[in-house]
């Protein structure tokens, strides 16, 4: 049956960074004060007849904003892998944080597909607290609203496929409407956690990152993430360096900045 499905490649694309110790990335701290740096990504999931963005990033904007270091726009680490925003038909959120939907309006042409959950949460209860909402921008968050009502997003409930081969599933913990993506490819089911998991040592270790909505459900997701793909080597964390070392370069010019994640990653 599987074999009946369509393959697609999918590409990390790695936009930007910033620096950070291990006790800023775990629930209950680390006993290693040592750097842990953070990269943020978009993901492209493509073969000859369709093209899926996974996420959109920030630009400039947010990353002085927030402190982040922008390595180049997401519209240009797009281009540097053949892919025009204009082009783009469909992206799914997999949530509303700043870093995942910031460049939202460059593509004029896409669909957005967004779980219900979500988009309750972002415009919600929660959002009167500081904890919860510094994540989000309300210019994002507005934007998505008209977004809504010019019939551009594709709302979901649990789980859904996107296109044969390509399905969302709601996991929540993180925001309470954060989805992951699951494709088939050459190598089998390899599920794009995003922030179901920033790290590998997070669903590995079964350990928390401490920006949570519900602690219950970021847990059961790390096992849902390892049920949803073929072997704990199918699964990507979301803002892990390890992605770039692991996986091979969709070519040697775009080595640390396109990486091959329908390929096996090196063993670490
Ligand atoms: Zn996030």
């Amino acid at each position: 049956m599987a074999a009946e499905l369509p393959r697609y490649e999918v590409i990390a694309l790695k936009y930007a960074s910033r620096g950070g110790a291990r006790p800023d990335h775990f629930v209950g701290g680390d006993p290693h004060d040592r750097p842990m740096p953070m990269d943020y990504f978009l993901w492209v999931v493509r073969n000859e007849d369709r093209l899926v963005l996974v996420d959109t990033g920030f630009n400039q904007d947010m990353a002085v904003k927030r402190h982040r270091t922008l390595l180049r726009r997401p519209g240009e680490a797009l281009a540097l892998v053949g892919v025009a925003t204009r082009d783009v038909r469909d992206i799914v959120v997999t949530h509303m944080h700043n870093d995942h939907v910031g460049t939202f309006e460059e593509y004029p042409n896409a669909r957005f597909h967004l779980q219900d959950d979500e988009m309750a949460f972002a415009t919600g209860r929660f959002m009167c607290c500081d904890r919860f909402a510094r994540p989000f921008e309300v210019e994002h968050v507005t934007g998505f609203v008209r977004l809504v009502y010019q019939d551009r997003v594709a709302f979901h409930d649990g789980d859904a496929e996107i296109a044969p081969g390509i399905s969302v599933h709601r996991i929540g913990g993180h925001t309470a409407g954060l989805q992951c993506v699951r494709v088939h490819t050459g190598r089998g089911w390899v599920v794009l956690a995003s922030d179901a998991s920033h790290y590998y040592e997070h669903f590995e270790q079964q350990r928390c990152f401490p920006l949570v909505y519900h602690v219950g459900e970021m847990v059961e997701g790390f096992a849902r993430l390892r049920a949803l793909a073929d072997s704990p080597e199918h699964v990507v964390p979301g803002h892990d360096p390890l992605v770039v070392e692991r996986y091979p370069a969709l070519s040697p010019q775009l080595e640390g900045i396109a990486m091959r994640l329908d390929q096996a990653p090196r063993k670490p």
